[in-house]
C-alpha cells in the first residue's frame, strides 16, 4: 500500500515493529531538487526513519533527525509530527558533487534527534556521534540511550520510495525474553534493501515471520505536508533583528523567503516588513505563487 505506515505486534513476545513505504509522498521531496544519487539515498534513509521513530515515540509535536556531515554533505533533515505527516531536504556542497558520489557522507558527522513538543515544553534535543557508514546503528544508539527503547532498523530508498522497517522491545514491566528478541531480529536482518523498497507489507511480513503469531493493526497514511507559514516565516524575521532585515530590503528592494521544504516563496515589501517588526497584524495578500505582505 502507497505512502502507509503499519504497525505490527508479535503475539506473545512484547515485541512490536512497524513498516513504512513512502511513495509519491517521497517523490514530492524529490520534485523539489536534483539531489545528487548518494543525497538522495541518505535523504530517503532519514526520511524513513523518522517517520518510524516519530510513530513509536507518542508524539504531540514533532521528532526530526538532522545529519550534519562534513564530506560534502551540509544537512540532511527530515522532519515527522504525531499526524503522520513529514518533510525533509538537504544541502550539499555543490562545488564537488563528483565526489560526493564516491564518497562515505557520514564520516565525522552527527547524528541530532529533536522532539519538539506541540504545546508547552522546550524542544527535547539528543546528540550522537555517526557510526560506521550507516545511520541506523546512531539512531538505535539514541534510541537505547535517549528513550530507554532498543530498537532495530532497516532502512532503504530509491527514486521511487523510502521504506523502512523497525522491531523495538515493548517497554512493559515482564522483560522480551532474548532468544524471542534475537530469533525475531534475526529474521528480519535477511531482508535485502530491495526486497525493502519494493515488497509491500504483507509481502514483507509473510517473507521474514511466516512462522510467528503477528496482529496487524490497521494502516495509517502518510504525507508530504510542509509546516511552513506566515506566521513562522515572521518569527524567523523577527528574530533576525531589525536592522538586519531593514539591510536587506533596501540591497534587494523586497525580502524574499523560500522555504527549504516546499518551494513556497514569502515576498514582504517595506510595508510587511514594518507591520513584523510594529508588533500590528495587517491581513496579507495571498497571490497564487505565495503569499505577499
Ligand atoms: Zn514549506
Amino acid at each position: 500500500m502507497e505512502n502507509t505506515l503499519q504497525r505490527f505486534l508479535f503475539e506473545h513476545a512484547n515485541i512490536r515493529g512497524e513498516i513504512v513505504s513512502l511513495d509519491s509522498s517521497w517523490r514530492q521531496v524529490l520534485e523539489r531538487r536534483k539531489y545528487p544519487v548518494s543525497v538522495r539515498k541518505l535523504l530517503g534513509e532519514v526520511t524513513a526513519a523518522t517517520t518510524l521513530l516519530a510513530a513509536t515515540i507518542k508524539l504531540d509535536g514533532t521528532l526530526s533527525i538532522q545529519i550534519k556531515g562534513h564530506s560534502g554533505l551540509q544537512l540532511a533533515l527530515a522532519e515527522a509530527t504525531g499526524s503522520n505527516s513529514f518533510r525533509s531536504t538537504a544541502k550539499w556542497s555543490q562545488d564537488n558533487e563528483m565526489i560526493l558520489e564516491n564518497t562515505n557522507l557520514l564520516k565525522d558527522g552527527a547524528i541530532a534527534v529533536t522532539i519538539t513538543p506541540k504545546k508547552s515544553g522546550q524542544p527535547y534535543q539528543g546528540l550522537v556521534q555517526v557510526q560506521g557508514e550507516s545511520i541506523q546503528e546512531s539512531i538505535e544508539g539514541y534510541m537505547q540511550q535517549s528513550e530507554q527503547l532498543t530498537t532495530r532498523l532497516w532502512l532503504a530508498s530509491n527514486d521511487q520510495r523510502a521504506s523502512g522497517m523497525l522491531l523495538q522491545k515493548l517497554p512493559t514491566k515482564e522483560p522480551v525474553e532474548s532468544d524471542d528478541w534475537n530469533r525475531i531480529t534475526t529474521l528480519a536482518s535477511t531482508i535485502t534493501n530491495q526486497e525493502l523498497i519494493s515488497l509491500d507489507f504483507e509481502m514483507i511480513l509473510n517473507r521474514l515471520f511466516h512462522e510467528e503469531t503477528i496482529r496487524v493493526f490497521e494502516g495509517s497514511p502518510m504525507q508530504f505536508i510542509c509546516s511552513c507559514s506566515e506566521k513562522r516565516t515572521d518569527g524567523m524575521l523577527q528574530s533576525l533583528g531589525e536592522e538586519e532585515v531593514r539591510s536587506i530590503l533596501n540591497e534587494q528592494g523586497n525580502v524574499n523567503i523560500t522555504c527549504e521544504f516546499c518551494g513556497k516563496n514569502y515576498i514582504y515589501s517595506s510595508l510587511g516588513i514594518d507591520r513584523i517588526f510594529s508588533g500590528k497584524s495587517i491581513d496579507p495578500v495571498q497571490d497564487s505563487h505565495g503569499s505577499v505582505n
